[in-house]
């Protein structure tokens, strides 16, 4: 058996290394090397540069051709650190504010782990280190620069540390977990002109007004009340002197679903009433809607599995809802089945939320996170009778 306690203290000066050094998104050159060395130095046949500073390490045991993915993320975050903790970051306004430091550790431990001790392990794991999750969507990179064919998964796995959750309680759910991300930007055109002649103009603010209220008519009338969606307006931009009708205007925000049909049935139901603002008003309408980062669904027996294996480590609990917040594992898990699980890693009264300043990664949890990873390889890889 592995001496897992000898592993952590390691773990955990080397997750403050990689704290005090937070690289943002495609920029996680050093994060990504000093990944790279620890795989190779652990015995592991290791990649690098896939979809930009990618990582994958390779342990192969036994002669199945059963595999599985472990994926931890590697960015930071474009925040000033206000901890004031001895390993604060040392690069302004960059700083790990989401635990992808703790991520990374966890997931390397696991690799070490598992390499001095492959026992009870048939057939392939795969140590995805993914770039720029925060908004970049660094796991689509990784999928374009052909993370799957190259290093087959028959399924996926990440955790996440989730501070709302007490440490070592471990929570999953089949089904969306997190939500969609999407981001409208319309851009409405007309003749412009005098504001005492505006028989003689297309008035792009009046139809921008009307378009603000008719899209705030979409959740509540054309979705139903289970879906949990959001709609909402945050910028509307047009005009410049008292005296004109601008001939422009642009209206801009975001979509939050966890169900592809009513994030389709949104979009939908925008593009009609677009049309209706342009017959309505006489004016040109030009929509850009991003789906940046789908809703990340879970595929059930996957999380069914997970809450069972989570129950070995620490307390397994089912996640009564999904969180509105957005993940990019969630591209991972549109092409092969798997599960995003959140690690408590809760203290105290109130501790501080992911993205904020105070945030820390809680190092209690580490060893946790570790287990869970090494249960989740040998329970997929467990030799088959
Ligand atoms: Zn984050
Ligand atoms: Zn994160």
């Amino acid at each position: 058996m592995t001496d897992i306690a000898a592993l952590l203290a390691p773990l955990v000066a080397l997750r403050h290394d990689i704290h005090a050094h937070p690289e943002l998104g495609f920029a996680e050159h050093r994060t990504a090397r000093v990944i790279a060395d620890a795989l190779r130095a652990a015995g592991l046949e290791v990649h690098e540069g896939i979809g930009g500073t990618g990582v994958v390490g390779v342990l192969r045991h036994g002669s199945s051709s059963r595999t599985v993915g472990l994926r931890a993320d590697m960015d930071a975050l474009p925040i000033d650190e206000k901890t004031g903790l001895p390993y604060a970051s040392r690069h302004e306004g960059c700083f790990h504010g989401c635990g992808h430091d703790g991520h990374v550790v966890m997931l390397l431990g696991a690799a070490q782990a598992l390499a001095a001790d492959p026992s009870g392990i048939d057939g392939t794991v795969h140590f995805i280190f993914q770039p720029a999750e925060e908004g970049q969507g660094g796991a689509r990179a990784m999928i374009e620069d052909g993370l799957f064919e190259r290093f087959p998964c028959d399924r996926v796995y990440a955790l996440h540390n989730w501070p709302a959750l007490p440490a070592g309680t471990i929570a999953t759910r089949a089904g969306a977990i997190m939500g969609a991300a999407d981001k409208f930007h319309i851009t409405l055109r007309g003749r412009g002109g005098h504001a005492a002649v505006p028989h003689d103009t297309n008035d792009t603010l009046l139809a921008a007004a009307s378009l603000v209220q008719q899209l705030n008519t979409i959740i509540a009338r054309n979705a139903p009340a289970s879906a949990n969606a959001v709609l909402s307006v945050t910028q509307i931009h047009g005009g410049h002197a008292h005296n004109v009708i601008p001939g422009e205007a642009m209206v801009a925000g975001t979509v939050r679903t966890f169900d592809p049909a009513v994030q389709d049935r949104i979009e939908e139901r925008m593009r009609q009433i677009i049309a209706g603002i342009e017959a309505g008003f006489e004016v040109s309408a030009e929509l850009d809607y991003d789906r940046y980062y789908p809703a990340t669904i879970n595929d059930a027996d996957a999380a069914e599995d997970a809450l069972t294996i989570a129950a070995t480590v620490g307390t397994a609990r089912r996640a009564p809802e999904p969180a509105a917040t957005s993940e990019d594992f969630s591209f991972m898990l549109q092409v092969r089945p798997g599960a995003y699980i959140w690690l408590g890693q809760g203290v105290g009264e109130s501790p501080a939320p992911l993205h904020n300043p105070h945030y820390d990664f809680n190092d209690a949890v580490l060893e946790t996170g570790l287990r869970l990873h090494l249960a989740l390889a040998r329970h997929w890889l467990a030799p088959q009778e």
